[in-house]
């Protein structure tokens, strides 16, 4: 996949391109993470070049829904959407309705050549709806 792109080979972009794909919707802490338990030290900066390196590429999407850190995806080209947890933060992947961009039409172009759309459906997840929010609760959660 990096030779696709022409970026070189190296041992953190093979890394955290893995981490990418194994772990959907991780921030870049979880990220460094996973890749210091692969490499070893590695440092914030190495990651974050090779994050944007991946995600200037294509080979890396990055999202980042209000309220959020950044994070990254290695599903990109098909323009799916995401479910946003509001008490929790937790990131689901939603079909876009066509498969394809930008999947919903504008009802007003304004005469731009819309190539894209973004939606983020704001919710609670499953675990949260199931899990009764006691008032502190909440205060940990948004402080
Ligand atoms: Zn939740
Ligand atoms: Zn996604």
């Amino acid at each position: 996949m990096l030779r696709g792109v022409s970026l070189r080979v190296t041992r953190p972009r093979v890394a955290v391109l893995s981490a990418v794909h194994e772990h959907p919707h991780a921030d870049t802490d979880s990220i460094i993470g996973v890749v210091r338990d692969d490499l070893g030290d590695v440092s914030h900066q190495a990651v974050y070049d090779v994050l944007r390196a991946l995600t200037d590429t294509g080979l890396v999407r990055r999202i980042q829904p209000t309220g959020s850190v950044a994070r990254y995806e290695a599903r990109v080209g098909d323009n799916h959407h995401h479910a946003v947890c509001r008490t929790c933060g937790a990131i689901a992947d939603v079909d876009c309705a066509v498969g394809e961009a930008p999947c919903l039409t504008a009802s007003d172009d304004a005469g731009f050549a819309i190539d894209e759309a973004e939606v983020i459906y704001w919710g609670q997840c499953q675990h949260c709806r199931n899990e009764p929010v006691r008032p502190i609760e909440i205060r940990r959660v948004h402080p």
